[in-house]
């Protein structure tokens, strides 16, 4: 645990829970990184992490996320995460889950979760019989609609910074992954006339959106490569690397995949190839608007895609400072937070 407080003080966390439980085997942490805005909100989930350093480490770099994502999209709600350790597919049981979910009721409110990454309906279920702090569940539905949503409403931003008008007639986009947002942002961009080039590693999904939206399909290691306008990663993050950057041939990067690149010397890397980047986590907020107005209980389609459409003005105003400051989108969106967060 050497140094997590100095870190704690750093980057402003108010608190790391560690969580054990010896009747049901439950071992965990919830890192609440700020509440200043209202309670934190974040998935909990379960992975068996190669270390307990490991564990600690993304959990609480996930928990500052949600909390700089969440202050972005202007919601009334904090950051912060849950993490059960153990492996999803052998160690799951309804007494760790209702466990985990006691030690979410115990905070009484200051942290509100859902699924991630290992936690399914019934787990949250489990969880839900013991904390009204716990979200989702089979009625609540998918928040991935929204999260293309407000994409399609991101990349019509950046499509106005670069081009001057936010139409997307005519423009080339090339979608790498039509998951569950993927495929709704194809759709998005066809209805407004974008010729579509898409890739996955799941055939099956490309065949249909070839034969419905005309899209062209290619490999999935030559979507870098493509002569489009705008380039949207909707699969893993980590995409824009040093093997891919010389690639590309795209004006904008604009898609769902949270941590597109790595590192800060692959933003510079972008602007100075005359690339404009969209921050992943101001465009791809709309599953995160969506869970939050659930949270308030105020969460009906129309409502929902208004607020998230909310995102087409944000990025513009970002994008703005950004050439009045001399920064880089991403720096400006995480001094928009830090500010609104009090952390600066
Ligand atoms: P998904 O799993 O439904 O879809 C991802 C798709 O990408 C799949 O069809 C998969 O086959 C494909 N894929 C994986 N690796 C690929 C590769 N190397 N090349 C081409 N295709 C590949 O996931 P999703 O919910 O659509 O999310 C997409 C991305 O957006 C993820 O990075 C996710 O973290 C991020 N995101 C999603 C949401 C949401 O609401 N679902 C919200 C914020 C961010």
């Amino acid at each position: 645990m050497n140094g997590y407080l100095s870190r704690m003080e750093e980057q402003g966390f108010e608190e790391l829970i560690m969580i054990h439980d010896s009747s049901c085997g439950l071992k965990g942490a919830i890192a609440i990184h700020s509440t200043v805005r209202g309670p934190a909100l974040g998935g909990t989930r379960m992975w068996a992490y190669p270390s307990e350093q490991e564990a600690i480490d993304d959990l609480m770099h996930l928990a500052r996320g949600m909390s700089y994502k969440s202050a972005a999209a202007d919601l009334p709600v904090g950051g912060g995460k849950g993490l059960i350790i153990g492996d999803p597919n052998r160690d799951k049981c309804k007494e760790l889950f209702q466990s985990y979910g006691r030690y979410v009721a115990k905070l009484n409110g200051r942290f509100y979760t859902g699924k991630d990454m290992g936690v399914d309906e019934e787990d949250l279920t489990c969880m839900r019989g013991e904390s009204d702090c716990v979200i989702g569940g089979e009625s609540v539905g998918s928040p991935s609609p929204f999260t293309a949503y407000g994409v399609w409403k991101g990349i019509r931003a950046c499509a106005e910074e670069v081009y001057g008008s936010p139409e997307l007639e005519g423009k080339t986009v090339a979608v790498q992954g039509v998951g569950s947002v993927g495929e709704v942002l194809c759709r998005h961009l066809a209805g407004e006339g974008a010729s579509l080039i898409i890739t996955d590693i799941d055939r099956n999904k490309l065949d249909i959106l070839r034969e419905e939206l005309g899209a062209k399909v290619v490999d999935p290691d030559d979507i870098y490569s493509q002569q489009c306008h705008i380039f949207a990663p909707c699969a893993a993050g980590g995409v824009v690397n040093e093997h891919t950057l010389p690639l590309l041939k795209c004006d904008i990067i604009a898609g769902a995949a949270n941590n597109i690149y790595k590192s800060q010397d692959m933003a510079r890397a972008l602007a100075e190839k005359g690339i404009l980047y969209a921050p992943d986590y101001v465009i791809n907020a709309g599953g995160l608007i969506f869970v939050e107005m659930i949270r308030r209980g105020i969460a009906d389609e129309e409502k929902v895609k208004t607020e998230t459409a909310r995102i087409e003005e944000r990025l513009k105003e970002l994008f703005r400072r950004a050439k009045a400051e001399k920064l880089l989108p991403g720096a400006v969106a995480d001094i928009i937070a830090e500010e609104k967060l009090q952390l600066r």
